[in-house]
């Protein structure tokens, strides 16, 4: 395998593996992603087999019967609730306390426009000067899974350069809140001071998917307003359905802008994380995960197969008619295509 590798992928793993204080490491970092998310075919060859690469240092390093080093957050919230700012300074607090932070974010939107509605927003500025910080504004391509799962192997390449906290941002409303849970080891919900009403229904699945719900702005006129949300929101983790036996969901408060209740807030994540690694939940969770992708990357592949099968696309054009006037099901018609695809599977 080792001989399949470009120089230019070799330099990218050594680069990764020189410490993530380095500024060679973060450069490699940024190199790795873009090669990554990239949709060539050469690219995806070789940034397989820098996974693969990653991924052996890594078993090489493991020693005894896995417990997780890394700290994989996701932070979700309506736009505006304040995540960027609480990012910065959590992920500030954090590199004085002698971790190194990445920060990543799942964009759905990216897949609709085609570029990102972070692209031309300057994020995070002190965090992304900081020596000890990574932050990776957005991906800029690809379908919501494809966003997704690069994601997925990005927190893996983060954490071979020594990141030991990874922020991952779910930005924009909807599917990404969901697919965080697919991501992280932890779920926050970060939410303004607010009427109680929009707490009903809407965020009904982002609810059940939270481990911790934290109200921002909990600063000067908004306090009082804050308070009542937290109220609102402690009520609702008592009605929604727990996720774990081990853990119950808590609210806290703080103001993001002025830094206060953001110890806290780590408090209560880091005890997430010891109480969740002591039961090994933390190790089952990320095997669930990596399942759960392996099969979506098999079912996207094989679709991508199916559909530039000549054979497929042929029976596909002669089934078209009797679809249209319904004289054929459509899970027969697929069922068709299927089995020309499996008696053909290398195509004309
Ligand atoms: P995002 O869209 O969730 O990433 O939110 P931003 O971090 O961009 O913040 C949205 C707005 O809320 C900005 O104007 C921030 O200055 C403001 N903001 C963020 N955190 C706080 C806070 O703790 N208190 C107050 N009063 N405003 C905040």
């Amino acid at each position: 395998m080792a001989s399949q590798l470009l120089p230019s992928t070799k330099r990218l793993i050594d680069g990764l593996f020189h410490g993530a204080s380095s500024a060679v490491a973060r450069t490699s970092l940024a190199r790795s992603i873009t090669l990554v998310e990239s949709t060539l075919a050469r690219d995806r060859f070789q940034a397989e087999l820098l996974l693969d690469h990653v991924l052996e240092q890594r078993k090489a390093m493991a020693e005894g019967p896995a417990t997780a080093t890394s700290f994989r957050i996701g932070i979700a919230g309506p736009p505006g609730a304040g995540k960027s700012t609480f990012i910065e300074t959590l992920g500030l607090s954090l590199t004085k306390k002698g971790h190194k932070v990445a920060v990543l974010a799942i964009d759905p939107s990216s897949s609709v426009t085609g570029g990102s509605i972070l692209g031309d927003k300057t994020r995070m500025t002190h965090l992304a000067n900081s020596p000890d910080a990574f932050v990776r504004p957005s991906p800029t391509r690809g379908t919501l899974g494809g966003v997704a799962q690069h994601t997925n192997e990005i927190v893996l390449l983060c954490e071979a350069c020594g990141y030991d906290i990874v922020l991952v941002e779910s930005v924009g409303l909807g599917q990404s809140e969901i697919i965080i849970d697919d991501t992280v080891d932890m779920v926050m919900l970060l939410v303004p001071p607010a009427g109680g009403d929009e707490l009903q229904g809407s965020k009904k699945g982002i609810m059940e998917i939270a481990d911790i719900v934290v109200v921002n702005k909990a600063d000067g006129e908004l306090k009082s307003a804050a308070k009542h949300t937290a109220v609102d929101y402690a009520h609702a983790l008592q009605l929604a359905r727990r996720k774990e036996p081990e853990w119950k969901p808590t609210v806290k408060m703080c103001s993001a802008r002025e830094g206060e209740g953001i110890d806290g807030v780590w408090n209560v994540l880091t005890e997430f994380r010891d109480t969740m690694n002591a039961a090994q939940k933390i190790e089952r969770k990320r095997a669930r995960q990596s399942s759960k992708w392996m099969w979506n990357q098999l079912h996207q592949e094989l679709m991508v197969m199916a559909k530039k099968n000549q054979f497929v696309h042929d029976e596909a054009s002669a089934l078209a008619p009797d679809l249209a006037h319904g004289f054929i099901s459509p899970r027969s018609a697929a069922r068709k295509l299927l089995e020309d695809f499996l008696a053909h599977p290398k195509g004309k």
